[in-house]
């Protein structure tokens, strides 16, 4: 018997007021009450929450919580909370009570003002309230600042629009579960009440040490190295993707996971990562706005734990020029209540044709909108990520594998698609080992988007980002293309021979999405451009994918941004990327400035004292000679490109806020930062390591 496995068994959800404890501490009928709300979206009344709350307070006090937080995602990318203790107005005996009101578990009125609304809240209404999401259970945290009671919520200005991440997630998953319902009666299906869609998102990081992070401006400042040359080894013999787990990162893992199941997330599978000091964590998948709150959760824990190991956790895209970047894979599918997985093709795709509509409809609903995918992962980190060579591409296009690519050839070339190919035996060749069920589908690692067995895997999303974004854009898109496809069946006379002609429609019109080869080819680059597919290179030039008419059109229709939403989104993502490379300008300037530059003139007399003293021993000089002037040659280049970058950080800042100073920021102010950057990684390869103010590639990868 194993007691480890016991003991997981027992700590899982212990600090999550779950459906167990809410049967188990809730009175029947409020228990009922809130399942209704959970399940149909009923209101809950205020007498009712009164009752949750007591209870919640309750059992949060147990846990020794002493705050409650309504957290929430607003739009600066980090789960924001403001602790409020249980504690009422003193007694006139000078004791206090504990207390938590429906009132105070339902609405929350955090000061709005400093949260970015993009031209949404005027602020004389600065008001903005955040709401109970009962949908995502309550949690008890504990960290340094003690346990807390922490209550998922949605935030929203006075006038009701959507100032964060979840609230158009919601609106999103409505608007998928209205239309899948819809197409699955078409097939007949009267027994599913409802459709969510599944998520599991797995998380890339890097683990550095903690002492030589605080060594390094650049990551303290931006997360990322601004300079930093290529250590002797790379990850060129790739020997850390699933090589053994070092003990220092193993025990880190061990203590996450022990967190993480605690607050009910189901830590499932870690391994190491491609690029040194990389490594992944997945959970199992969940309801897209659950799975969404854990990912929030994940990276707060992988953060927390870190510190306690002496070590940081980066979660930028690319912490390190030149070494694999992280992002998250979203894998996405659609679930009725009654466990039917929209995207399971079953052993026999060709037959199954709700799933060829289903996939007609993703790969039309991918094709028309791949410019708003891409922007949901739109990123300054991912910048560095999407359209490198090592990441999937910036180009939008669709895996779908030997199966289902046979499947659809069939279908575009006769109308008729008559089998499917089967993967068989994987035959191992060694008699003690047994022969496996091979898969239909080999893998595929280079494409944004890929078909893998039951579900879809979006590969392109940032690892420090919220999922929240690209899963509206997913369920959204989607719900779109079947819409239009039960608007069209809904009226057919004869159904199977319509169901037929759409299926064949779809994929005649948007064949063109599927991209089967490398996605890493600079083949495929030039083969996409010339199937008309978008390549949006840069988060400033995705940005206005948010505004298109064709956008506004979508969002409006299903009600998951207004037009003014959209365009305040438009505007804070502009923000956001001109603050974050404004930062990293500052950053490098200060650096090059502050740190590089004098020790490198330091070292510049060291080797001028050198030659004097080895010529006046009559000895040659002329190696310590060229090496003082190759230094001295790249010291003016990199004094000049500091120059060059300070001026136009300059600029940029008295440039018109919002799309023209973004663009500024990335057409001159990035090319800048890279000017500086060449010179001082050259100057680190030749410059004594002594002598060097900070650690280098290789300390920080290699010796964790
Ligand atoms: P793969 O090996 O194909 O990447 P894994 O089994 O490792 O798949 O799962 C990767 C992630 O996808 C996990 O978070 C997993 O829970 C999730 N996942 C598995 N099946 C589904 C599904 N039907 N819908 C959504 N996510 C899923
Ligand atoms: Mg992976």
């Amino acid at each position: 018997m194993s007691s480890e496995w016991l003991s997981v068994a027992e700590i899982f959800g212990e600090d999550v007021f779950n459906d167990a404890v809410m049967q188990e501490r809730l009175p029947k009928k409020v228990y009922k009450k809130l399942k209704q709300t959970i399940e149909e979206g009923k209101e809950l009344d205020l007498e009712t929450a009164d009752v949750i709350a007591h209870e919640m307070k309750e059992w949060a006090i147990e846990k020794g919580a002493t705050h409650y937080t309504h957290w929430f995602q607003p739009l600066t990318g980090v789960t924001a909370e403001k602790h409020d203790s249980f504690i009422s107005a003193p007694l006139p005996s000078g004791k206090v009570l504990m207390s938590f009101s429906g009132k105070e578990l339902i609405k929350g009125e955090p000061d709005a003002s400093s949260f970015p609304s993009g031209g949404l809240r005027a602020t004389f209404e600065a008001r903005g309230y955040t709401a109970w999401d009962c949908t995502s259970p309550a949690f008890v945290r504990k960290d340094a600042a003690g346990a807390i009671l922490c209550i998922p919520t949605a935030f929203c200005s006075y006038t009701g629009e959507a100032l964060d991440e979840k609230t158009p997630l919601l609106r999103s998953m409505e608007a998928i579960n209205k239309e899948s319902i819809r197409l699955l009666r078409l097939f007949g299906n009267t027994t599913s009440k409802k459709v969510t869609p599944s998520v599991g998102p797995e998380q890339e990081y890097f683990l550095v040490d903690a002492k030589k992070f605080l060594q390094r401006k650049d990551l303290i400042y931006t997360g990322r190295t601004l300079f930093g040359a290529m250590p002797p080894k790379g990850q060129e013999l790739d020997d850390h993707y699933f090589g053994t787990i070092r003990q220092r990162v193993a025990s880190y893992m061990k203590d996450v996971n022990e967190e993480l199941w605690k607050l009910g997330v189901a830590a499932k599978t870690q391994h190491n990562e491609v690029a040194p000091a990389q490594h992944e964590l997945a959970p199992i998948y969940a309801e897209a706005n659950i799975a969404v709150d854990h990912n929030q959760i994940i990276m707060k824990t992988l953060k927390k734990v870190a510190c306690e190991h002496g070590l940081k956790c980066l979660l930028h895209e690319k912490p390190f020029a030149g070494v694999n970047g992280s992002g998250k894979h979203n894998n996405w599918s659609i679930t009725t209540d009654d466990g039917i997985n929209m995207l399971d093709p079953g052993k026999t795709p060709h037959e199954n044709v709700q799933f060829l509509l289903v996939l007609a409809c993703i790969l039309k609903a991918v094709d028309v909108h791949a410019d708003l995918l891409r922007e949901s992962a739109a990123d300054p980190g991912n910048d560095h990520r999407l359209g490198a060579n090592e990441a999937p591409p910036a180009i939008i296009s669709i895996f779908l594998g030997e199966q289902l690519q046979d499947v659809v050839e069939q279908l575009l070339s006769t109308g008729e698609a008559t089998h499917s190919l089967n993967g068989g035996k994987l035959q191992t060749g060694v008699t003690t080992l047994p022969d496996l069920t091979k898969d239909a589908t080999d893998r595929n690692r280079t494409s944004p988007f890929a078909f893998t067995g039951n579900k879809f895997e979006f590969r392109m999303v940032g690892s420090r980002d919220s999922i929240a974004g690209s899963n509206v854009v997913l369920n959204t898109i989607v719900a779109e293309a079947f819409a239009e496809a039960c608007d069209v069946l809904e009226k057919a006379d004869d159904f199977d021979t319509a169901v037929h002609s759409l299926i064949k429609e779809y994929l005649t019109d948007h064949q063109r999405i599927i991209f089967n080869g490398n996605g890493y080819s600079d083949e495929w680059v030039a083969e996409a451009e010339k199937r008309g597919l978008p390549n949006i290179k840069s988060m400033v030039e995705a940005i206005p994918a948010l505004t298109t008419d064709k956008a506004v059109e979508l969002f409006g229709k299903f009600g998951v941004f207004t037009k003014a939403e959209l365009e305040s989104r438009a505007e804070i993502k502009y923000e956001n990327y001109a603050k974050a490379i404004n930062i990293e300008a500052k950053a490098m300037i200060d650096i090059a400035a502050k740190q590089i530059i004098p020790a490198v003139v330091k070292y510049t007399k060291e080797l001028a004292d050198t030659v004097l003293a080895v010529k006046e021993a009559g000895a040659d000089a002329s190696v310590q000679a060229e090496m003082l002037a190759d230094i001295s040659g790249l010291l003016t280049e990199t004094k000049a490109a500091l120059k060059k970058l300070e001026a136009v950080t300059e600029e940029a800042a008295g440039k018109e806020e919002g799309k023209v100073q973004s663009e500024f920021y990335h057409f001159s102010v990035v090319p800048a930062m890279e000017g500086l950057r060449t010179p001082v990684d050259e100057l680190e390869m030749i410059v004594d390591k002594e002598v060097w103010p900070m650690p280098s590639y290789g300390d920080l990868l290699f010796e964790v």
